[in-house]
Formats: structure tokens, C-alpha cells, sequence
């Protein structure tokens, strides 16, 4: 059939079948995380038709073990290979096998037991293993944003030529998609990408300089990793949205909103053509999403706490802060410049988060340091994943050594 779409959603080019007959085998990589933790949770309680055929963590190797016993995967990988000798010791006795390093993460998303890639990694490190898995046309329920903010370009051309499909977990862009349900032949006007603000909102520059990162890991509504919880206190969680969004839904940056609604009881909104706008409402929880990430097009029943309009009987919005919080701006123009731009931005942005959360550098240097790497930074254009990761190498390697 002709697609008469106007904007290219890169979840619609292998539409799920209605029911399910089979159960979907999972392999959720980062398990020991925020997500990977939760994502378990709702394979726990949907076992029925859920089923871990994978996990893999960083170091984390005795939740690694915990969880393997319980879900009996048909392997795990831990990431740090020292820790291998260890992992396998611990599951001799049990039908798992144990494999080790970021080559073995790359090999087990391609196997045929795999069905939907869940991909819970925190950082880059969560690039070469999406692209494996699409390269093998695997369903990705996406959680690491950082995948397609350095390299949406690749890895959406990647969906289209492997016949694979991308969802979010992320909870704003779960929210766009489910205001998309129905309408992927109507074209967007606007997205309105919500932000709590996170715990810094309606601070000024003078009283933010001296923050510490105990301040900025205490979010008022949502409980992350640290790296996407000091994201949110700078704001650049947004803009690395506003990236996730562009190449998710196919939409231009200036067609994307963001909209501080510190109430985090509007996931994101949908603007079409009409000006009828579309929201997705629901109380924090991100298991939600990733539960219908992993169950598209179906809503399965859950026991999550439901949304009470009386006790949420105010809900505001505003414009973001955009002189006390820098890296808002800094996305979007990383995102206009294109390229390798936005690789660079968030090479620099993971290198400056794991600084301030070492004690190494203020607040404010995180957005000092990306703009310094996106001033140095010579525009090319990579064509592979071993080139953007070369290019987020060299930034890291730069900033470590200044
Ligand atoms: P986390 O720090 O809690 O967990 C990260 C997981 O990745 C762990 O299991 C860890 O073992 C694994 N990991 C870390 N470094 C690795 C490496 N080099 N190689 C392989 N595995 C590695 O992080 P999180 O908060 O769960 O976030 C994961 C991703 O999901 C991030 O990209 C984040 O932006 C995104 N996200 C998180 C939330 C949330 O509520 N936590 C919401 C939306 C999106
Ligand atoms: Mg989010």
C-alpha cells in the first residue's frame, strides 16, 4: 500500500500483529538499571505472554545473578569481563550461558530467540548493540535516548532498509506515539514535549552556581539513574528529547515545543493540522510505557496506581528558563547544525555529568564544556557507528585531558 504519510514515524514500518499468540522473548540489556529493574517488573507480571531471553548489566554482576536465577534467561552478559570467572561460577548449575565484554552484547540482539530488544543502557555505550539488533530487523523498545540523538540519521535509515521497528519507552515520547495511534496518515503540526522542570525550576543562574550533585540528584517526581537525573537538573534530558522526538516521529525541531509542566501528569501532547491537540495523561510511573512499548499494539491490564483528577486538580505549564538552563539551546542548535553535531554534544554532555557527579567541576561547567566542544569542533558528516564512537572518543579523550 502507498504511504500516503507525510512525516515518517519510524514505528509504523512493521506494524505488530493484533493479537498475540506467541509470547515476545526479550533481551533487555542494562537489566541491573532504573529501567531494566522496572522492565522486569512488568515481565513479572505478565509472564503469560513476556519472556527474558536475555540480560545483561555493566558490574552490577550479584543482581545480574539474582535476576538470572529468577527469570532463567537463555544468557546473560556482563560488560565488565573481569567479572566473568565470577557470573559463571555463580550459574554453573543453571541452563544459562554466561558471556562477557561489548562484542557479546552485540552478538546475542542478533539471535533468532530474540524478539524485541530492550535497550536500558545508560549512555553511547547503547549505539552498537541497537544497531546490530536492527541490522537483524529486531523490534527495539527504546529507552536509551542517546541512541538516536548521535546517531538518528543512521539508525532510522537502519529501521527502513532491515524491516525493523523502533518504540519508545521513553515516557514523553510513549506519550506522542499514543496520540499517534490512529492518526499516522494525518500530519503533525506541532509537538508539545513536557518537562518537570526538574529540581532546579524557578531558580535563577546567582543561586545554582554553587549546587552540588546531591542537589541535583533529588528530582521531585521522577526516581532515574544518576546520569539522566543530573539531564533533567540541567535541562539537556529535554533537548536530548527534542533530538529522540525529531527522529522518532520525523518531525523538524522547530516543529517541537517543550513545555515545563512541573505536575508531570501530561507525558507529552500532539498538535495536528486542525489545531485539535491530543495528550496522553497518566501519574509518573515509567513502567506504563515500558509496558506498552512491549506489548504494541495491545494494553494489557496492570495494577499501576490510577490517575485521580481531584487530587490533581491543577495542572500548569510554562516556558522553559532558558538563560538559567543553557543546554536546551544548545540541543536544538546541535540538532540544526546536524552531522556530527549533536554525537559531539552529548560525548561532551556525558563526559561534563560524569565530572560534576565526581566532584570535579560545578554545575554550570557542564554547560561550558559542551559548548566549548561544539565551538572547537569542525562539522563532517560519519556513516557508521565505528564513526560517531570515534568522534565521542575523541571528545571524551579531549575533556579528560583540559
Ligand atoms: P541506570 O544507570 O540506572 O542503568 C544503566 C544500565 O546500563 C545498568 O544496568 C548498567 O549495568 C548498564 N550499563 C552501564 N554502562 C554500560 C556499558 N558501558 N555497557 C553496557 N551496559 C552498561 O540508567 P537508567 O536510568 O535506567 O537509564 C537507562 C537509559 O534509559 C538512559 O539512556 C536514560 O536516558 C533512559 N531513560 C531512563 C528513564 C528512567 O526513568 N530511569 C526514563 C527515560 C529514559
Ligand atoms: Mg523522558
Amino acid at each position: 500500500m502507498k504511504n500516503i504519510c507525510t512525516f515518517a514515524p519510524v514505528f509504523q514500518f512493521k506494524p505488530k500483529p493484533t493479537f498475540m499468540t506467541e509470547k515476545r522473548k526479550i533481551a533487555l540489556l542494562g537489566s541491573t538499571g532504573s529501567i531494566g529493574t522496572q522492565a522486569l517488573e512488568v515481565v513479572e507480571n505478565h509472564s503469560d505472554i513476556l519472556q527474558i531471553e536475555v540480560l545483561t548489566a555493566q558490574n552490577n554482576a550479584d543482581l545480574l545473578i539474582q535476576q538470572a536465577k529468577k527469570f532463567s534467561p537463555n544468557m546473560v552478559v556482563i560488560g565488565n569481563e573481569a567479572l566473568l570467572p565470577y557470573v559463571k561460577e555463580a550459574l554453573w548449575n543453571d541452563d544459562i550461558k554466561v558471556f562477557a565484554g561489548p562484542r557479546a552484547l552485540e552478538d546475542v540482539v542478533q539471535m533468532d530467540c530474540v524478539d524485541i530488544v530492550l535497550t536500558a543502557i545508560v549512555g553511547v555505550a547503547g549505539l552498537a548493540p541497537v544497531y546490530k539488533a536492527i541490522e537483524a530487523g529486531k523490534t527495539i523498545a527504546l529507552a536509551n535516548k542517546e541512541t538516536l540523538v548521535v546517531a538518528g540519521e543512521l539508525m532510522t535509515r537502519a529501521v527502513r532498509e532491515n524491516g525493523a521497528a523502533i518504540y519508545p519507552v521513553d515516557s514523553e515520547h510513549s506519550a506522542i506515539f499514543q496520540c499517534l495511534a490512529g492518526e499516522f496518515h494525518n500530519p503533525v503540526s506541532k509537538i508539545l514535549l513536557t518537562a518537570s522542570g526538574g529540581p532546579f525550576r524557578g531558580k535563577k543562574r546567582e543561586e545554582l552556581r554553587f549546587v552540588t550533585k546531591d542537589d541535583a540528584l533529588r528530582h521531585p517526581n521522577w526516581s532515574m539513574g544518576p546520569k539522566v537525573t543530573i539531564d533533567s537538573a540541567t535541562l539537556m534530558n529535554k533537548g536530548l528529547e527534542v533530538i529522540e522526538a525529531k527522529w522518532l516521529f520525523g518531525v523538524p525541531v522547530e516543529k517541537i515545543e517543550v513545555l515545563v509542566h512541573p505536575q508531570s501528569i501530561v507525558h507529552s501532547m500532539v498538535e495536528f493540522e486542525d489545531g485539535s491537540v491530543k495528550a496522553q495523561l497518566g501519574l509518573p510511573d515509567m513502567k506504563l510505557p515500558i509496558q506498552y512499548a512491549l506489548t504494541y499494539p495491545q494494553r494489557q491490564p496492570s495494577n499501576f496506581p490510577r490517575l485521580n483528577f481531584t487530587d490533581h486538580g491543577t495542572l500548569t505549564f510554562e516556558q522553559p528558563d532558558r538563560d538559567t538552563f543553557p543546554c536546551l539551546d544548545l540541543a536544538f542548535k546541535a540538532s540544526r547544525e546536524g552531522g556530527c553535531m549533536p554525537c559531539v554534544m552529548n560525548a561532551a554532555n556525558e563526559s561534563a555529568v560524569a565530572l560534576f557527579l565526581q566532584g570535579r567541576i560545578g554545575f554550570y561547567d557542564i554547560p561550558h564544556i559542551i559548548e566549548e566542544a561544539l565551538m572547537h569542533t569542525k562539522f563532517c558528516q560519519p556513516t557508521s557507528v565505528e564513526e560517531y564512537l570515534y568522534i565521542d572518543q575523541m571528545v571524551k579523550q579531549q575533556i579528560e585531558r583540559i
